[in-house]
């Protein structure tokens, strides 16, 4: 697609530090490295975001996901690891051309870290269950 800046990678129009290249997608370094070893799983083929990929293709990329977080275990010594992949901007997605983040952890204290506020004033479970089973 015109103007993606992942396209443009995934055509090697522009570089990157890539750790996997297949015919389906690639792995690279993200340029902002959130934790050393924050990696970027893209599709070759442009699609906008996890609601849109082809499956085929999604599913290809979980298993390189894996592959890869067991990569940076091993060579980077991550002791574990957060896999994000933010849907439209309202969730913080500022490229669209989907992609998967691996972001490995050392420990608590390291420069991730994700926080889930128990919203107390959602107390609708029935409600919520009868919305998404009508
Ligand atoms: P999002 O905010 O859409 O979930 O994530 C986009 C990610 O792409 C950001 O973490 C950002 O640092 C990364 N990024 C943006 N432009 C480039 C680039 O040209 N090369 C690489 N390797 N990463 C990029
Ligand atoms: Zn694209």
């Amino acid at each position: 697609m015109d103007n993606c800046i992942f396209c443009k990678i995934g055509h090697k129009e522009i570089p990157s530090y890539t750790i996997y290249e297949d015919d389906l997608c690639l792995a690279m370094l993200d340029i902002s490295q959130t934790t050393r070893g924050h990696t970027l799983v893209i599709p070759k083929q442009h699609f906008k975001n996890i609601l849109e990929v082809d499956s085929s293709v999604l599913s290809h990329m979980m298993e390189q996901v894996q592959k890869i977080a067991l990569l940076l275990q091993e060579k980077l010594g991550a002791t574990g690891f957060n896999v994000i992949t933010n849907t439209n901007e309202i969730a913080g997605q500022s490229v669209f051309h989907f992609h998967i983040h691996i972001i490995p952890r050392y420990d608590e204290n390291d420069t991730f870290s994700v926080h889930y506020t128990n919203n107390q004033e959602i107390t609708d479970f029935s409600e919520i269950m009868a919305q998404i089973q009508k």
